[in-house]
């Protein structure tokens, strides 16, 4: 039996009502948790502390560490700094200087996602929306910018600590209707946020509604972008609107479009439990499909094995793998990355343990500026060890599938750090970014 669950959710002020955190944490480690928690967002629920964290395994649980603030997730003198502040009980308004400083140096608007992505329309340049890609908009519907538990690695982090200028958030469909009637190359409209499921299903169905009218022809997939199948499956089972968004997803399917759930998965012990089984089974009842995505992550699932077992259950259940990010170089980065060359490794070691079936993921790839740049692997060419690499996606699309090189460097983990081969100075299409900076 699943049975009924009502949501509970804890952060940095109640965290000590949890009881298994109590049992199985030093007071120094439940400490730390208030100092990093009050940088980074912190939020979780009941379900992934009574359902998903096995707490025998805790301080090194992976779903522990994808939830709870960890100590090295900030810099030594970062965690220093607040960790007076709080013990000296400053004032609050002293605390947020300190806070906001710290946040200010962890890179809160990586790639460039603020100037560059967001389309002009008669002059007003429209927010809630990103548009990089030819065929897929963005879409964040303001309703959905929060997730049922917050992800230690998030690189949205800054959304949801209410800094406003960072938030991407749009109150009206309207001018996005407008927006993809003017741009017939469209074929893909993701809703992302935060998590669009943390929405209830009328507020859903006012969003997604408009994308089924006959006009909206050339919209024929309709994406979201969701962890909910993980921090709360309840939301597909038995929620108290849980039908009717199923029949929100079969309208959508029975009105000629593909809906397709990106469902954010980053370990096996997500798909264990009976319940998130039944979500499966009841979204895919529907006519859905369901894409499943996650960052490679250190102390999380930086294994082969951990990617082989949850690329293979995922077939089980009937998912299609299809995306192995890095971390981006935001937020506390320094403790989660994955140098590119490892990553690389971890991926071709699960990926040649694997049927055919399930190699529709692609990876690893960093979501950049110029685009998704996958890692293709090592090389020697003419006595020189590079490391290949390719554009999945392209802020230009002409440098999709045109593999480059970079040099050899074992260390780098981000495209930043990667240097031209064959000594040249730019990467090909490094000069084109620069115009495209120029007009922006
Ligand atoms: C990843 C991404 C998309 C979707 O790309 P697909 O390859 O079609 O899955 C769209 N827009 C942005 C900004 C992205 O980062
Ligand atoms: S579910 Fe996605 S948006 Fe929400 S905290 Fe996790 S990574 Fe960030």
């Amino acid at each position: 039996m699943i049975g009924i669950q009502e949501y509970k959710v804890f952060s940095a002020h109640n965290y000590e009502q949890i009881p298994q955190l109590i049992k199985q944490l030093t007071k120094d480690q439940l400490w730390a948790i208030k100092v990093v928690g009050t940088v980074l967002p912190f939020k979780v629920n009941n379900y992934v502390i009574d359902q998903l964290i096995n707490w025998d395994n805790v301080p090194d649980d992976p779903i522990f560490i994808l939830t709870f603030p960890q100590k090295e997730m900030l810099k030594e003198e970062h965690y220093n700094l607040v960790d007076q502040a709080l013990k000296n009980n400053i004032p609050q308004l002293e605390l947020k200087k300190i806070v906001n400083l710290v946040r200010a140096t962890l890179n809160p608007n990586p790639a460039g996602q603020q100037d560059h992505n967001v389309p002009v329309m008669d002059g007003q340049r429209l927010h809630g929306v990103q548009h990089k890609y030819d065929q897929t908009l963005l879409f964040f519907p303001s309703h959905g910018q929060t997730c049922h538990a917050y992800c230690t690695f998030c690189f949205r982090w800054p959304q949801f600590i209410g800094d406003k200028n960072q938030k991407f958030a749009q109150n009206e469909t309207d001018d996005v209707i407008k927006y993809l009637k003017r741009h017939p190359k469209i074929t893909d409209v993701l809703l992302t946020g935060g998590d669009p499921m943390t929405m209830n299903a009328s507020r859903l169905r006012a969003y997604i509604e408009p994308f089924l009218s006959p006009e909206l022809e050339h919209v024929q997939t309709i994406r979201i972008g969701t962890k909910a199948l993980s921090f709360w499956p309840y939301k597909f089972v038995n929620d108290k609107d849980s039908e009717e968004l199923l029949d929100l997803f079969r309208q959508i399917t029975e009105a000629g479009k593909h809906l397709a759930f990106m469902a954010h998965l980053n370990h096996p012990a997500e798909l264990k439990t009976e319940v998130v089984r039944q979500a499966i089974k009841n979204i895919k009842d529907t006519g859905a499909e369901i894409r499943t995505q996650s960052p490679i992550m250190h102390h999380i699932n930086d294994k082969a094995c951990v990617w082989r077992d949850l690329w293979n259950t995922q077939v089980q259940l009937g998912l299609i793998p299809y995306y192995m990010f890095l971390a981006r170089d935001t937020g506390a980065q320094h403790y989660f990355s994955v140098p590119l060359v490892k990553a690389w490794h971890i991926f071709k070691e699960a990926y040649r343990q694997v049927s055919g079936i399930a190699r529709t993921v692609r990876g690893p790839s960093m979501s950049a500026h110029p685009g998704k740049v996958e890692i293709v692997g090592p090389a020697t060419i003419n006595g020189e060890e590079v490391l290949t690499l390719n554009f999945i996606q392209g802020r230009n699309s002409d440098w999709i599938k045109r593999p480059f090189f970079a040099e050899y460097d074992e260390k780098a983990t981000w495209l930043d750090d990667l240097k031209p081969a064959f000594g040249k100075k730019r990467f090909f299409f490094e000069t084109e970014l620069i115009d495209d900076v120029k007009l922006n």
